[in-house]
């Protein structure tokens, strides 16, 4: 086996220390172990999910008072980027337990979060589900439906493409009601819901277990699981948003990481033309070029932590961090192949899936496209124009 490189020297944490080395060590004993087979099977990683929240990882931005540790999210960004270094598949299920802690935690009614926040501890795991058939990046008309019938609502409808959902014992879901699209927190065990393999669950990248369909078949909730103001959901699901993108750039990160190093460890270990790949000056600058991107990208997302932290431009900052991170850790990987020749394409070597998780996460949670519209939002008015008008 070849020696391994100095990822310390390489990537200096944005946090502690202290929180980082023994997450790099869990990271390297008992998660690379079971990337490639969590990836080749498409499972939903649930030992080290559950193994995870004991250890207080996935609540780690949860207050104090839910059995959280109150950290800030530059700490979540860390145990973002550290798992997603050996499996982007545990990064994406991290991101779906942030992303309905977050929901509840800023816009539920304090029974709910009573009722739930505290689970996560205990190694609750969740879906965010917001997708679909007819309804990918535009939410603001949905064909799952909510009625009120005195203190329950009633849901039906149908989600797609459900990162989680082949685990999830807990969703958090859209649903439009006579005012609008609102938010539901949904119990996997609530009479009518089932879930079932679609045919667009199976993606080639981000392979957590099958993206499944969720179906809500009259599905009666109590009042006060729908969360936060009724008709305000697409505001409160954008908001949420805005919170995980950072957190999913960070995963980005990781993979961008992981290329980095493989290919640095193939090209100081391979002799062609009598001297090492690494010393060919042109492969040098290729090294030099994925590094400073990549601690460009770090740079953005520790920035965008610090935006949640402060809660100033979030919507900026998240989405320059998650478009940055993603197109970087795509180009990274594929870069990374190249540098590793034939053992860069081939099947036994991790390239494809980094290539497959990179290029998978350009799409989901917000596409480039919707993050450039967010970024370029915030930009006209500073520029003197109105977003929602064209000048004739
Ligand atoms: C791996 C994976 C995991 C996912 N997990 C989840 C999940 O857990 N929960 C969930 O709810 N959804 C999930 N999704 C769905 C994901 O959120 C949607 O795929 C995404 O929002 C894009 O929607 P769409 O695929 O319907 O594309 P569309 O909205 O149909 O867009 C098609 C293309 O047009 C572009 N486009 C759309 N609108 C605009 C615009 N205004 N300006 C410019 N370009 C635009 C898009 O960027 C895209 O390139 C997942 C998807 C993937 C691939």
């Amino acid at each position: 086996m070849s020696a391994p490189i100095d990822s310390t020297a390489l990537w200096l944490p944005y946090v502690e220390p202290g929180f980082v080395e023994p997450l790099r060590t869990y990271v390297r004993e008992r998660i690379e172990p079971e990337a490639d087979r969590i990836d080749r099977e498409d499972v939903y990683p649930t030992e080290i999910m559950k193994a995870l929240a004991r250890d207080g990882h996935s609540t780690v931005i949860l207050p104090e008072e839910f059995g959280g540790r109150g950290l800030g999210y530059e700490h979540a960004a860390a145990l973002c980027e550290e798992v997603s270094v050996a499996s982007a598949a545990v990064g994406v299920s991290l991101i779906t337990i942030f992303q309905c802690q977050t929901m509840l935690r800023l816009f539920g009614l304090d029974s709910l979060k009573q009722r739930y926040l505290p689970a996560f501890a205990d190694g609750l795991l969740s879906s965010y589900a917001l997708t679909e058939a007819r309804h990918g990046s535009d939410i603001r008309s949905l064909d799952t439906k909510a009625r009120r019938e005195g203190d329950e609502w009633i849901v039906k409808g149908e989600k797609h493409f459900i990162t989680s959902g082949s685990a999830a014992e807990f969703f958090v879901i859209l649903a439009e009601t006579d005012k609008g699209v609102s938010v539901f927190a949904v119990p996997r065990d609530a009479k009518g819901v089932s879930i079932y393999e679609g045919q667009n669950s199976a993606t080639f990248g981000l392979r957590n277990g099958p993206h499944m369909n969720v179906v809500f078949d009259e599905v009666r909730l109590p009042f006060d699981h729908m969360v936060g103001e009724e008709g305000k959901g697409v505001r409160q699901a954008a908001t949420v948003l805005n919170h995980s993108r950072t957190l999913a750039g960070a995963v980005s990160l990781g993979i961008a990481r992981a290329a980095f190093e493989g290919a640095l460890r193939f090209a100081r270990d391979r002799v062609a033309f009598d001297q090492r790949v690494l010393e060919f000056q042109g492969i040098q600058w290729y090294f030099a070029e994925m590094l400073t991107e990549i601690d460009a990208a770090r740079l953005l997302i520790y920035r965008a932590t610090e935006a949640l932290n402060t809660k100033e431009q979030v919507p900026r900052f998240g989405s320059e961090a998650k478009l940055k991170a993603s197109t970087v850790a795509t180009a990274v990987a594929t870069q990374a192949a190249q540098i590793c020749g034939a053992y860069g394409i081939m099947e036994n070597a991790p390239f494809g899936r980094y290539l497959r998780d990179a290029k998978a996460y350009e799409v989901a949670g917000g596409s480039n496209e919707v993050l450039k519209n967010t970024i370029a939002k915030m930009l006209l008015p500073i520029a003197g124009l109105d977003p929602r008008r064209k000048t004739s």
